[in-house]
This record gives C-alpha cells, structure tokens and sequence, in this order.
C-alpha cells in the first residue's frame, strides 16, 4: 500500500476540493457530505447512504439503528480486523465467532447455520439477532447462502463492505442486499479519504432516517433529541476529498484487477493464489497469498526491497481483550487457526507499474526454486 501516490496522481483535484471547502466556512455535515452519500449510494445502486466518521462506527450505528444491543448475539468471523468484533461490543451486543471456509476466507455458511440451531437450542450467550458478515480481502461473503439462513432464522444480515468497495456477487455490488452494510474510507482502503471516513446503506426508508437521526444525538430536528443518540459525523474535507476519489475508483478496481490477474498467472503453482467464487467479482483490496514458508517468503521479499504484511497474524478469539471470553461456534475455529500461519499479502495498490508487479513476481520464482533446490 502506498497511500501518498493517488495524491500525487490527482493532485490538481483534491487541491481545488480543500480550497473550496476551507474558503466555504461549513465543514461539518454540510454540502460536500450530502453530495458524497449522494454519488456514492449512485454508485452502490441504492437511494441512500449515511456519511459516518469511520467504518467501526458505521457498523456500530447499523447494529444500534435495527435495535441489536443488551442481551443480543451477532454471529460473525474471527477471521476480520477486529474492528468488526469491536463494534459488536460497542453497540452492547455478545459477539459469537465462526470459522471461515479455506478458500474464500469468508464465513462457512453451513457452520454459520448450525452455531445459529446450536444458540437457538440452548441460549447461553444470548438471543441470536444478526449476521455480519464480512467481504474479506474484496471478496463476497457467500450472500445467496447466507441471505436464504438469515431468512429462514429470522436475523438481520449486516455486510461488512470495508474491504470490499468494487466487489459483486451475480453482477449486483456487495452493500446492496442486506438489512444494513457499513463501509470504511480509511486511507488505505479501496475508496480511500485523508483521514477517517465511513457510511452506512440500510434497505429501507425508515431505517435510514432511523440511523440518520443516530448519527447526531437522536436529532430531527436541531437541538431536540428523539432518542439517544451517537456524534460520528463526518466533516467537509473528507467528503470533498472522497468526491474526488470515487470519480476514479472504478478504474482503480479495473487496475487491481488487472494486478491480481497477472499475479495470478505468474504465481499460481508457486504459492495458493486467491480463488474468486463463480458469479463473483473480486475487489482485490488486498492479494493474499497462502504458503506454510511464509516467514522465509516475506525475509526474501523484504531483503529485495518488497514490504509485505499479514492480514491478520492474530485471529480475535486469540487476542488478549478477547481470548477465553468470546465464544466460538459449531465446528470450531480450526481453519481459521490454520490460515492465519501461512497467508501473506503480496503488494497491491491501483499505481503499481508493470515493473513493479515483475520484479514482485520474480522475487517469488526467484525465493520459490532456491528452495526446491535446497
Ligand atoms: C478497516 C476495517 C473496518 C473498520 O474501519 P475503520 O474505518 O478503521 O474504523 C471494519 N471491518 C473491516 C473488515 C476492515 O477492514
């Protein structure tokens, strides 16, 4: 990730957004905000989006906004960035952590369903209420299984969408075909701001002006609050600078795409590349490669100047504010627990040159025969 490029790229742009908004004198919640969550739920194909100012609280007001809290169980991955277990806590609600299915690292369906019979049967850590799931890497969540066993189980499926701007599933963008969806604009995220920024998309009317009013202390009307409320506003800048960027974010997810292809041909063999589900498009925020070598993958790699990272070392449940306190469903966690020592996330960023995506592939070949050899 190389965050500073794209302000380079577009630099005459996001220098005239920061000039109107500073010589406007509104900078909270103002003109920018509402034309972003106008464009942006454009792109997303829905009548509405929330502006919020980051995407832990986007889910966070999308859990309180369906009235999930005290008492209530949300059945998501361990397999996430920990903001997602996070929010789940915010709002008052128990997490329950489910295993991920190995080749899409996204939630196993068939687990997810009989945790939720399992919880029904026997109500230990509270009522079962919603689902999140998460699009991890950019790639869809299975969302025709997991919608049919959310309507069957009467639960609310959230998607968490922060990794996933630019992904479909039957040709339909993730964000668009759950009860609620929460969206990161973290700089490094694939529609990134310069700060922090996030939006929820709710599937009706009357949740959205639900969580509408949520975002500022339960107003209507100014001043006055209908029910208690939260402050994640997002500010002018951000909003003027993601204007900008999402002029060009579907041209960004093309180039992604054209990355993780030619990673794709190049490394399949070497390493397990990331499968993409039939029917799906993938978004490719991040290109996770699997290898039980990994430390030697990434020591080579580093010695010829290519950063790497890993998304994520350390599951949730086996984090120090969460381990032996948060339980885990049916089946377990061990692919998850398996996983996490051998994936590794190769570079990838809309500005990487042909150049660059060689010399990452050679490295590889390169790191890849000196060990067959040896
Ligand atoms: C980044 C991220 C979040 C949280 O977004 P912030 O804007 O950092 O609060 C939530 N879920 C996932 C999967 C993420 O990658």
């Amino acid at each position: 990730m190389d965050p500073v490029r794209a302000y380079f790229e577009y630099r005459a742009e996001f220098d005239a957004a920061l000039r109107t908004v500073l010589e406007s004198g509104s900078y909270i919640l103002g003109e920018q905000v509402a034309a972003f969550e106008r464009s942006f739920s454009a792109w997303c194909g829905v009548p509405a989006a929330i502006a919020v100012a980051n995407g832990t609280d986007a889910l966070h007001l999308a859990l309180r906004t369906l009235g999930i809290g005290t008492g209530d169980l949300v059945l998501t991955v361990s397999h996430t960035a920990v903001a997602t277990v996070a929010a789940i806590e915010l709002a008052g609600a128990a997490p329950m952590l489910i295993d991920v299915d190995a080749d899409t690292y996204t939630i196993d369906p068939q687990k997810l369903e009989d945790s939720i019979v399992a919880t029904r049967r026997r109500p230990r850590h509270g009522v079962p209420k919603a689902v999140i799931a998460v699009h991890l890497y950019g790639h869809p969540a299975d969302l025709g299984a997991l919608r049919d066993i959310c309507a069957r189980h009467e639960l609310h499926l959230i998607e968490d969408c922060a990794q996933a701007h630019g992904a479909s599933e039957g040709g339909r963008r993730v964000g668009t075909g759950a009860s609620a969806a929460a969206f990161s604009f973290y700089p490094t995220k694939n529609l990134p701001a310069f700060g922090d920024a996030g939006a929820v998309l709710f599937a009706s009317k009357d949740l959205d002006d639900r969580g509408r009013a949520l975002r500022e202390y339960g107003w209507r009307r100014r001043f006055i609050s209908d029910f208690p409320g939260m402050n994640t506003r997002l500010d002018e800048l951000q909003a003027a600078l993601l204007n900008v960027r999402l002029r060009h974010l579907d041209q960004e997810v093309a180039r992604r795409q054209a990355t993780a292809a030619r990673y794709d041909a190049e490394l399949d063999g070497e390493l397990i590349v990331p499968v993409v589900r039939t029917g799906c498009e993938h978004a490719y925020h991040l290109y996770v490669v699997r290898t039980p070598h990994r430390d030697t993958l990434r020591e080579n790699l580093q010695s010829r100047g290519i950063g790497t990272s890993i998304h994520y070392p350390m599951p949730v449940h086996r984090q120090p504010a969460y381990s032996g306190r948060v339980p885990h469903g049916e089946g377990g966690l061990q692919v998850t627990e398996d996983i996490a020592g051998q994936i590794v996330s190769l570079p990838m960023h809309p500005f990487l040159s042909s150049e660059e995506v060689s010399a990452v592939t050679e490295a590889v070949r390169m790191w890849s025969r000196a060990r067959a050899a040896s």
